[in-house]
C-alpha cells in the first residue's frame, strides 16, 4: 500500500485523454461515443457485448456478457465467466497480502482473458501488430507491471480484435495496488481495441448480483434496501431508484466478514474463516449442543443503522483466553454463538430500516451472504410483503459477472460520462 501514492503519480503522468459519452436512443438501441488520443469513436449496438474485469481483492475475475434494454428492463446474458482465487496463497499470512495480490493479478490476468474469450468463442489467433504509438502508450501505462506488459503485448499482437463493445472494470473500493492492475490492463485493452472503458463501483456489483436471474436483471420495486456484508463492508443502503444510493448505516470498526475471519483465526481455523465458522456453527445446531456461552449483540438497540463488530470479536478473544484450552465442542459452541450474535444484529437493524424507509424490496449481497444461517434468518424473519433477493451462492463473493451487470447499468443510466484519464483506483470509493 505504501507505494500507492507513487503509483498514482506514475499512472497520472501516463494517462491519455479518452472520454466517452453515452446515449440510449431507444429501448434496444444504444450508442457510446468516446474520444481518445487517436481520434473519436462511436459504438452503436442493439446488443452490447461487455468485457468485465475484477481485481479488487484476492480474486482475478473476467466475464463477458451481452445485454440490452433500459434500466428496469435489462436483458443480461453471461457468455463466459472465469475466476481465479488466490485464497490459498494468502492463507499463510492469515489474510490478504496486498503486494502478493497485485503480483498474482498481473501474472494471471492475460491468460485468464484469453481463456474467457475462448469460452465465449471470441478468441481467434491472428497477426495483429500493434502500432509504435500503441506500444509506447502501453509501455508507459504498465511501467510498474513489466511482466504484464510483456504478456499483454504478445497476446494482443497475436489475437484478432474480439467483437466487444465496451469494457467495465472495478475502480473501487478495494486494495489499491490490486485495483490498479485491473484498471491499467483494462485501459490498455481500451486503447488498443478502441472501445470505451466504464469504471464500476464494486459495491453496486454486489447489489446487482442478487438480481441476475434468467438472463435478465430482475426489475424491482423501490424503495429498496440493500444489506451489503463482505470482508471489507457492512452497509445498509437505500435505493430510491436504479443507480441512486443512500448509505444509511455503516460499520464503525470491523466489517462483519472481517470479524468472521478474525474469530476463525482465534479458533485456529484457516483463512478465509467465514465458511469454517459457518460449518462449526452448523454442527453445533445439528448436534443440538447446549449454549453455555453468551456474547454481546453490539449496538443492537441503538437508534441508528450503524454496526460495530470489533467488540464482539474482542469478547470472543477474552472468552477463549479465560477458557485456557478449547475442545472441539467448545469451538462449535463459540462459533454458533458468534454467528447468532452477528445475524441477530444484522436482522434487527435491517427490520428497523425496512420500517423507517417504507421499503418494498430487500437485497442481500457480499461474500458473507453465502452464510447459510444468515440466509435462513433473513428468508424466515422479514415481513411477508417484502420481496427479497439473495444472490446465487456462486455470485455472493467477488466475481466479474456482477461487474458486467454494473457496467451495463452505467451505460443504460445515460447520465454518467467518464474520461479514461479520470479513471483511477479508489480504495475507499463510496456508492
Ligand atoms: P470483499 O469484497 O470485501 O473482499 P467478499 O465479498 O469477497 O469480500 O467476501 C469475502 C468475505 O466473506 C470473507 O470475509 C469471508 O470470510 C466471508 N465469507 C465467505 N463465505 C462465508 C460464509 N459462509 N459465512 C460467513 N462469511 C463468509
Ligand atoms: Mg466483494
Amino acid at each position: 500500500m505504501e507505494n500507492s501514492a507513487l503509483f498514482v503519480l506514475i499512472i497520472a503522468l501516463s494517462e491519455r485523454k479518452i472520454s466517452f459519452q453515452i446515449t440510449t436512443r431507444s429501448a434496444h438501441e444504444i450508442s457510446i461515443c468516446f474520444e481518445n488520443r487517436f481520434g473519436f469513436g462511436k459504438i452503436e449496438a442493439l446488443i452490447m457485448k461487455i468485457l468485465a474485469i475484477e481485481t479488487s481483492c484476492d480474486e482475478t475475475a473476467i466475464s463477458i456478457a451481452e445485454a440490452y434494454g433500459e434500466l428496469g428492463n435489462i436483458s443480461f446474458k453471461v457468455l463466459a465467466d472465469s475466476l481465479l482465487s488466490q485464497a490459498m496463497l494468502h492463507r499463510e499470512y492469515g489474510g490478504v497480502y496486498p503486494t502478493l495480490a497485485k503480483r498474482e493479478h498481473a501474472k494471471n490476468i492475460t491468460p485468464l482473458l484469453q481463456q474467457t474469450l475462448d469460452k465465449a468463442k471470441m478468441f481467434e489467433k491472428a497477426n495483429s501488430p500493434l502500432t509504435r504509438d500503441q506500444i509506447s502508450e502501453l509501455k508507459e501505462l504498465l511501467t510498474r507491471e513489466q511482466e504484464l506488459f510483456v504478456l499483454l503485448i504478445a497476446f494482443l499482437g497475436n489475437t484478432k480484435k474480439p467483437d466487444l463493445d465496451a469494457i467495465a472494470v472495478t475502480a473501487g473500493p478495494g486494495l489499491e495496488p490490486a485495483l490498479w492492475v485491473g484498471i491499467n490492463f483494462a485501459k490498455a485493452l481500451s486503447i488498443v481495441w478502441d472501445i470505451p472503458l466504464i469504471p464500476v463501483n464494486h459495491m453496486e456489483g454486489h447489489i446487482l448480483s442478487s438480481l441476475i436471474k434468467d438472463d435478465a436483471i430482475t426489475p424491482i420495486e423501490f424503495p429498496t434496501l440493500a444489506l451489503l456484508i463482505s470482508g471489507g463492508h457492512t452497509q445498509l443502503v437505500v435505493m430510491k431508484d436504479w443507480s441512486r444510493y443512500e448509505i444509511i448505516g455503516n460499520t464503525r470498526d470491523d466489517a462483519v466478514g472481517e470479524a468472521f475471519d478474525k474469530v476463525a483465526r482465534m479458533l485456529g481455523l484457516e483463512y478465509p474463516g467465514g465458511p469454517e465458522i459457518s460449518k462449526l456453527a452448523q454442527s453445533a445446531r445439528e448436534e443440538n449442543l447446549e449454549k453455555p456461552y453468551s456474547l454481546p449483540r453490539p449496538m443492537i438497540n441503538t437508534d441508528d443503522f450503524d454496526f460495530s463488530f470489533s467488540g464482539l470479536k474482542t469478547a470472543v478473544m477474552y472468552l477463549i483466553r479465560d477458557k485456557g484450552s478449547l475442545t472441539d465442542t467448545d469451538k462449535k459452541q463459540i462459533a454458533r454463538e458468534f454467528e447468532d450474535s452477528a445475524s441477530e444484529v444484522l436482522l434487527k437493524k435491517t427490520k428497523r430500516a425496512i420500517e423507517k424507509y417504507n421499503i418494498k424490496t430487500f437485497i442481500l449481497g457480499g461474500g458473507v451472504s453465502a452464510n447459510k444461517h444468515i440466509r435462513y434468518i433473513f428468508e424466515t424473519h422479514l415481513p411477508q410483503d417484502i420481496e427479497m433477493f439473495i444472490p446465487h451462492v456462486e455470485l455472493t463473493g467477488d466475481n466479474a459477472i456482477m461487474i458486467a451487470a454494473s457496467g451495463y447499468s452505467t451505460i443504460a443510466s445515460k447520465e454518467k460520462i467518464s474520461k479514461l484519464d479520470a479513471i483511477e483506483a479508489n480504495g475507499n470509493l463510496s456508492l
